[in-house]
């Protein structure tokens, strides 16, 4: 018997009636980009397509999500062949692809962080990490960075320090905050908390992604490293966003070849699946022996996408294409920087790069991104924006996007700029 089965056809709204939805039923802090928004019905490579049949070249790839881009064939293949054999058990049952994932990730990561504990987003794996740092020094302070942002939930949340994602009236008092990579006088800081107040852990970004693509002054987080040695205090990477070769390194870490005592990844692991690991060493993990457990840890789909995922980009080296790759990008935007006045800095690693605008006048250079965001998009270029000023368009393409790709987006930010310029 043939049953009919809901279509996408049957569903599908314009604009219009979406944005009305959105009004009447979403919780209005989830906001979107764009004054004029297009409705998003399917992606393929670095492209994504909207309900009106116009493609976009994506360069933010879903927040640094989508590293091998849209509707990848390793990815459908990975999640089409598992959820047909299995699709969820919970970790409270033994499944084959979390223990492969694991295992994947012991060999990948540094030194001795050989242990996996498997969430569904980067918030739940920081927490994980801030939950594990204080049962093993038996400690209930932490310490992070201004313009970090690491999550979401009541402690993630409380050392995120950039200040519009910090929404929760009543915030951890046990949290405080170093000053930035930007600030000279950081590492000081740093040092004189550690040294007066016994902190769990300090919590960083290798490279801070929301707080506008900031990354530290070389040799920073050796010193880091050596500080947290000294005092007793672990060391957290949140590589959320720079995890899985994102900056041109299996880790951002590596860079600087510092091993800490945690790594929180997720994004570009699960192309898109919710997959997160907090990633710790056999000392640490040894002594966080209560129970843990996370519904959708380690689902069997979002593993078998994470393996594939890593697969392809070994097979592929993407590690050394995303560093080429992001040598072209910030070439081509320092050009533009000595075009026009609307740039102040370029900067970022790999791709992950940012570009924070402004002019001389002083007008307002949120308003100057968004324009840019809007007039890219209107012809056909994503772009994210990031800073704590919100003035800084970020490029976080999919890490397969080719070179000729990078410097078609390139040519139409120039050309925006000059118009936005002249005006
Ligand atoms: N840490 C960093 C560095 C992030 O960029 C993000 C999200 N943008 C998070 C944590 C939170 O991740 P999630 O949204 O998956 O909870």
């Amino acid at each position: 018997m043939n049953v009919a089965m809901p279509t996408n056809e049957m569903t599908r709204t314009g604009v219009a009636e979406v944005l009305d939805q959105k009004r009447k039923f979403l919780v209005p802090s989830v906001y979107h980009f764009y004054k004029d928004p297009p409705l998003m019905t399917r992606g393929e490579g670095c492209e994504l397509f909207d309900s009106d049949g116009r493609a976009y070249l994506d360069l933010y790839s879903g927040v640094g999500a989508m590293s091998l881009g849209h509707s990848h064939q390793d990815v459908l293949a990975a999640a089409h062949q598992q959820i047909d054999e299995l699709q969820h058990t919970t970790t409270i049952y033994l499944t084959q692809p979390m223990f492969d994932l694991a295992e994947r990730l012991a060999t990948l990561a540094p030194g001795p962080l050989n242990r996996s504990f498997f969430c569904s987003s980067g918030t739940e794996a920081n927490e994980a990490a801030l939950l594990m740092a204080s049962q093993f020094t038996g400690r209930g302070h932490f310490l992070s960075l201004d313009g970090g942002l690491h999550g979401r939930t009541k402690a993630a949340m409380s050392v995120t320090q950039v200040p519009m994602w910090r929404t929760d009236p009543f915030l951890l008092e046990t949290c405080q905050c170093a000053p930035g990579y930007h600030d000279e006088s950081s590492l000081g800081v740093v040092e004189k908390e550690l040294r007066t107040r016994d902190y769990a852990a300090v919590i960083a970004e290798p490279i801070q992604g929301n707080g506008g693509i900031i990354a530290p002054p070389s040799g920073y987080w050796q010193t880091l490293r050596k500080l947290c040695d000294d005092t007793d205090t672990l060391l957290i990477a949140d590589e959320v966003q720079t995890g899985i070769n994102r900056t041109g390194t299996f880790f951002a870490v590596d860079y600087e070849q510092v091993v800490p005592d945690f790594i929180t990844t997720a994004k570009a692991l699960g192309n898109g699946f919710p997959i997160a690991a907090c990633l710790t060493t056999d000392t640490v993990a040894n002594v966080s022996t209560r129970p843990a457990a996370a519904t959708y840890g380690a689902n069997p789909i979002a593993c078998a996408v994470a393996l594939a995922v890593l697969e392809h980009h070994e097979r592929n080296n993407l590690a050394e294409q995303v560093a080429e790759h992001g040598r072209c990008l910030v070439t081509h935007l320092y050009r533009l920087s000595r075009q026009t006045n609307l740039i102040r800095e370029v900067r970022g690693r790999g791709l992950m790069v940012g570009a924070e605008l402004g002019d001389a006048e002083h007008q307002d250079a949120a308003a100057i991104a968004d324009r840019v965001l809007e007039e890219m998009k209107d012809r056909g270029f994503l772009l994210g924006k990031t800073g704590i000023g919100r003035n800084v368009v970020t490029f976080m393409p999919p890490l397969v996007i080719t070179e000729e790709q990078l410097s078609r987006a390139c040519d139409q930010f120039g050309t925006v700029l000059q118009k936005i310029a002249g005006e």
